[in-house]
């Protein structure tokens, strides 16, 4: 059996501030050290059910977070970008058997503790066929594509919500409260680390079919909302992508595949417009 982790950082105990999740401020060092120990009892409690291998895929930012020397050495790291597949590239190359995502947030334009999808200053907000999507939704409906199912998933309450609506099969593990955009009551980071290793055991144990998030079915339209104008007029200049207001673009893709490429390379170009 074959596990991959993507491992993001907002939704880790104990984070809760921008200066948390980028390199250069203190604060950084320890959210990255708090990510790392919930990845770290995520493996520990896979590898209790005898599983084989284990992949960590860094997903955060630049996707260089996780330091190498403090992770368990019972699993194997992806670090860096651009990927083909963004936060989930890698799962192109083996057949997995399950998927779980740590640190994971709610999307853009939902409540949540630094909610945003994909680049904050990229898109307002992310829909499939009228289902506002985040990364979890996203990611692990491409995984289903490959027939991983997202077994796992860890985060603020609000993003327990949405799993639970969006993959009713899939264990959560609620590590905060959000008290707003920037504000968390966090569990101990002991106890966190406990409910991750159960919950990561457990899911193995009464491993479940992959789907879709809500069970969406192909063509997939793809909406999304600029943050600017400007992003807007550039996000067109791309074929087959529909401009459908001041500030949104349509696509329709036959593929989770598909549409995440395209989303990962909006969020690159949105970098060369004000
Ligand atoms: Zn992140």
């Amino acid at each position: 059996m074959k596990l991959l982790i993507i491992a993001d950082i907002e939704g880790v105990a104990g984070v809760c501030c921008r200066e948390q999740t980028v390199s250069g401020n203190a604060e950084y060092q320890m959210a990255r050290q708090l990510m790392v120990e919930e990845v770290n009892a995520v493996v520990e409690g896979a590898v209790r059910t005898g599983i084989s291998e284990i992949t960590v895929i860094d997903s955060h930012g630049p996707m260089i977070n996780l330091p190498i020397d403090n992770l368990s050495p019972q699993a194997k790291l992806v670090q860096g970008k651009p990927r083909a597949l963004g936060m989930i590239d890698g799962i192109q190359f083996a057949d997995y058997d399950a998927l779980m995502m740590v640190g994971a947030h709610s999307a853009a334009g939902e409540y949540g503790v630094l909610a945003h999808t994909i680049n904050s200053r990229a898109f307002l907000k992310v829909e499939v066929n009228g289902q506002v999507m985040g990364e979890v939704d996203l990611y692990s409906s491409l995984a289903a594509e490959f027939g991983v199912p997202l077994l796992m998933v860890s985060g603020d309450d609000h993003l327990k919500a949405h799993v639970a609506e969006a993959f009713p099969e899939s264990e959560y593990v609620q590590v905060k409260k959000a008290r707003g955009a920037y504000a968390a009551e966090s569990l101990p980071v002991s106890i966190a680390k406990e409910l991750l290793s159960a919950a990561a055991r457990q899911s193995l144990l009464k491993r479940h079919q992959p789907k879709t998030a809500f069970c969406l079915e192909s063509p997939y339209r793809l909406t999304v909302s600029s943050i600017s104008q400007a992003q807007s007029d550039l996000y067109a200049l791309v074929p087959g992508v529909e401009r459908v207001s001041p500030n949104q673009v349509s696509y329709e893709a036959g593929s989770f595949k598909d549409l995440v490429t395209l989303l990962n390379s909006l969020s690159a170009m949105s970098a060369s417009v004000p």
